[in-house]
């Protein structure tokens, strides 16, 4: 750090002051997370600098001894991890992973069935301005409007009409288990092939703490920095029968160069999901999900499907008669970042939007339980029901203070002890 503070200043400070952000609030987006200072070395290593088309002993490039080392040992962590056949660590993003799966199993024109995004699916699953919605027939299904949890008998329904060439389960705002056996079944009823995006809750399957999808999915992708905790990029496991097609899918067909210091933050990563500590984390993490979705309902923030399962809860603003949008900008002058989110039938524009999410993920790797999340759950609702989106307004600097508090008690990144 000390080589780039005095050469390029005007970016270090940046960093200092996105760490500073990260210290200072309470981070309750989903789909983030802290990973760790050892994936954070990995990240910053020289790796970067090293082409390696192809894969392990198979490379399109000299000197890749070192490298193929590091695949080989992110490949075995990976399936050793998941219990999987095949694994591929390349994919830049999880987006990038989603591509690799399309083009391995689908042409352009195909019929796709996969959950809208609207119910809480992801713009990669066939939502129109995406590749996925452009080139191939997306065809969707959506949750029940009384259960708000998936409508497995209209996915069945669907599949037997549209006969698709992958059934797609998963997506960004799912607070309950899914039912992968059900799906299986289905998708073996009309020849499809079946395919998880476990992007969101992929680590909590590392960890133990739900069901995994890969004992009953022919492919599973994921992003590897959410609850996974690991470093900004994607990774698709998968049965052997399909091990060759993901390959060639990822590259050369969707990919270049695979991003080594990233492949060596996913075998960081993979080492550590393999912990006791991390099962702990795991389970802690869908423990503090349940309290806030439970605590915020108890105030008036109805979480969509009644709770959660997983790591994340989806509220229907409505009973406060608040949007969306007002109580992600509420929070944030409050020192609490989460996001607006659209709930299912929702009547306001996705920009605006009728609900919000809440994420444990960042929270419970700084160490908070349950008895936070209580106080958690008061200041969102305070933030959401008293404030008005100045940072000055009083009640919004009486919950910065609140969170200082927390954040003290609980640091992201801990300065580490002097000697
Ligand atoms: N799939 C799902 C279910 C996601 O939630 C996301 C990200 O939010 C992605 C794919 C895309 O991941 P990335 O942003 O790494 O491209």
């Amino acid at each position: 750090f000390g080589a780039l503070l005095e050469q390029d200043p005007e970016i270090a400070e940046l960093l200092v002051s996105e760490l500073d952000r990260q210290r200072s609030g309470l981070q309750l987006i989903a789909s983030e997370n802290q990973t760790s200072p050892a994936v954070l070395a990995a990240l910053g290593s020289t790796l970067s600098n090293k082409y390696a088309e192809g894969y392990p002993d198979a490379r399109y490039y000299g000197g890749c001894s070192e490298v193929d080392k590091v695949e080989k040992l992110a490949i075995e962590r990976a399936k050793a991890l998941f219990g999987a056949d095949h694994a591929n660590v390349q994919p830049h993003s999880g987006a990038s992973a989603n591509q690799a799966v399309y083009g391995a199993f689908a042409s352009p024109g195909d019929t796709v069935l996969a959950m809208s995004l609207d119910h809480g699916g992801h713009l990669t699953h066939g939502f129109k301005v995406s590749f996925s919605g452009k080139w191939f027939n997306a065809v969707h299904y959506g949750v029940h409007p009384e259960t708000e949890d998936i409508d497995y008998d209209q996915v069945e329904a669907l599949a037997k009409e549209h006969r698709p060439k992958i059934i797609l389960a998963g997506g960004s705002a799912i607070p309950r288990l899914i039912d992968f056996e059900r799906f299986r079944a289905i998708a073996d009823e009309v020849g499809a092939i079946f395919w998880v995006d476990a992007a969101h809750f992929i680590g909590l399957v590392a960890g133990k703490a739900i069901p995994s999808p890969v004992p009953w999915a022919d492919v599973v992708s994921f992003t590897t920095h959410k609850v996974l905790r690991g470093p900004r990029g994607g990774a698709i496991v998968c049965k052997e029968e399909h091990a060759k097609k993901i390959d060639r899918a990822v590259f050369p067909m969707m990919q270049g160069g695979p991003l080594m210091h990233g492949v060596a933050g996913k075998a960081v990563n993979f080492a550590e999901c393999a912990t006791p500590a991390y099962q702990d984390y795991a389970r802690q993490v869908v423990e503090n999900a349940a309290v806030l979705a439970q605590s915020l309902g108890e105030k008036g923030i109805r979480p969509i499907t009644g709770g959660t399962d997983t790591h994340l809860s989806l509220h229907d603003l409505r009973g406060v008669g608040v949007t969306g949008i007002d109580a992600e900008a509420r929070c944030d002058a409050a020192g609490i970042v989460l996001n607006k989110n659209a709930i299912p039938f929702d009547p306001e524009k996705p920009n605006v939007a009728s609900g919000i999410r809440v994420g444990s993920p960042s929270v419970t790797t700084q160490g908070m339980g349950t008895e936070e999340m209580r106080v958690i759950a008061d200041l969102i609702h305070r933030a959401v029901t008293e404030t008005d989106g100045t940072p000055d307004h009083p009640v919004a600097v009486e919950i910065r203070a609140q969170v200082t508090e927390l954040m003290t008690a609980h640091p992201a990144y801990p300065e580490p002890a002097q000697a």
